[in-house]
């Protein structure tokens, strides 16, 4: 299955697509997390990226991109794949058409994890506190959730326009949240 995570920051999606990647054996792929690696190795890519990621705001579309099919490419996302976190806008959601029609390899299912904004706020001070991710400080998870609303929220619209679109109550115990997940994922396949 080819599944794409859509949820605002905090809202989730890592933890969920772990648990995804367990039941369902395909790959994890977060955009964030292979940007926080090029940070991490010091890459020109990583970088150029650091900045931006520290003020909450999108990478840019070619970067983040590049990365995306590089990482597609690798054996274990032959047999089906979680996207979390990409993609974050409609361009990014054109794009990601492009490539999978390219790839033969099609979307099946799109699940939104509807976390409420207090809720967010309260689940990234807890993982600022735990993880020391800079971009989850108070003022940037603001700047982050601004970001969410005006450009990752029509990305819903574009799939639930193809039919691809199951929206998820996030809010609860991670397991139960898990049981909703999997069962929109199960409803379509
Ligand atoms: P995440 O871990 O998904 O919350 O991503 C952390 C940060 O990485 C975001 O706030 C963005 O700065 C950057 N990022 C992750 N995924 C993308 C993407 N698809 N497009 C642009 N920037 C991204």
């Amino acid at each position: 299955m080819r599944i794409v995570l859509l949820g605002a920051p905090g809202s989730g999606k890592g933890t969920q697509a772990k648990r995804l990647k367990v039941e369902l054996r395909l790959a994890h792929i977060s955009t964030g997390d292979l940007l926080r690696a090029a940070v991490k190795a010091g890459t020109p890519l990583g970088l150029k990226a650091k900045a931006v990621m520290e003020s909450g705001q999108l990478v840019s579309d070619d970067i983040v991109l590049g990365l995306l099919e590089e990482r597609l490419a690798d054996a274990d996302a032959r047999p089906g794949f979680i996207l979390d976190g990409y993609p974050r806008n409609l361009a990014q959601a054109n794009a990601l058409d492009g490539l999978l029609a390219r790839l033969g390899q099609p979307l099946d299912a799109v699940v939104k994890l509807n976390v409420p904004d207090a809720d967010i706020v309260k689940r990234c001070e807890i993982r600022f506190e735990q993880e020391h991710r800079a971009d989850d400080n108070p003022d940037t998870v603001r700047k982050r959730l601004q970001v969410y609303a005006a450009q990752t929220e029509p990305v819903a619209d574009f799939y639930s326009q193809r039919g691809l679109l199951a929206e998820v109550d996030g809010v609860g115990a991670v397991e139960a949240i898990g049981d909703r997940v999997l069962a929109a994922l199960r409803a379509r396949a």
